[in-house]
């Protein structure tokens, strides 16, 4: 199922989901140019914004190198601009990135045949900023959920569009040493003036909530404060909080 809705004006939301998934992709609407900030899992995935970008001239920007967010890419009609990401995610393309669509490929034959990868052309460390006509988008590196994840800042809008780098129920952990540099980096952008939208790659996008949620989860593992899981977690989220606690333990121990 493919949903797109406005959230904010000039700022769209796509929403896909299958059994066991969901991801959202969103698309920022400048005087000039436009943005699709990650392009979600097929190509297929990105038919539904042609009559959003008409023949305004666009870049696809990576949140970080996952596939559920970079295997749209070959949808368009047209080429994008850039493809933008952090140097890390370029790296992946020569690593991990090509090895899952592999091994995806392998174990459900022809379902992903029309996935082509495509790297960024413009990669970053530290950040970047692009001027899309009358509004800004500033791309940070924020390491956490992996080493290339980035959040894009709108400061006309006070919009952040947080990658994985925020995420209800709860956030995926894959480094236990990138955890509290993580909580640090969300707690300095839960104090940026005029931020009233964060809008995460899986989960809510009600106002603060999924930036909210996720520092309070980091503070929890990290022994800081309390976090209520929810009741009724689904499969996923109930075995990602149980991979986390391991990653936690496992690098408390090598750290003792
Ligand atoms: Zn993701």
């Amino acid at each position: 199922m493919r949903q797109l809705q406005e959230v904010f004006p000039n700022l769209w939301a796509l929403d896909v989901s299958a059994p066991g998934m969901q991801a959202r992709a969103a698309i920022v609407l400048g005087e000039k140019q436009a943005v699709v900030w990650d392009t979600l899992t097929r190509p297929g995935d990105m038919a539904a914004l042609e009559s959003l970008l008409r023949d305004r001239p666009f870049h696809v920007v990576y949140s970080h190198g996952d596939w559920d967010h970079i295997w749209g890419t070959a949808g368009f009609s047209r080429p994008p601009l850039n493809i933008i990401a952090h140097a890390d995610c370029l790296r992946r393309f020569d690593d991990d990135i090509p090895q899952t669509l592999l091994r995806k490929q392998l174990a459900e034959l022809g379902r992903w045949d029309d996935v082509a990868l495509a790297p960024p052309d413009v990669s970053f460390t530290s950040r970047l900023s692009l001027d899309l006509g009358g509004l800004t988008l500033e791309l940070h590196h924020l390491p956490g959920h992996s080493p290339d994840c980035i959040v894009g800042w709108i400061p006309e809008w006070g919009v952040l569009l947080g990658g994985d780098a925020i995420e209800t129920p709860l956030p995926v952990f894959n480094r236990f040493d990138l955890l509290s540099d993580w909580l640090a980096a969300l707690e300095a952008w839960r104090d940026v003036d005029g931020l009233r939208l964060a809008i995460p790659s899986h989960g809510s996008a009600r106002g603060l909530e999924s930036l909210e949620s996720t520092i309070a989860y980091l503070r929890a593992i990290l022994g800081r404060g309390k976090f209520d899981l929810p009741p009724n977690l689904d499969e996923f989220y109930e075995s990602t909080h149980q991979a986390n606690l391991n990653i936690v333990a496992a690098g408390r121990e090598s750290h003792d």
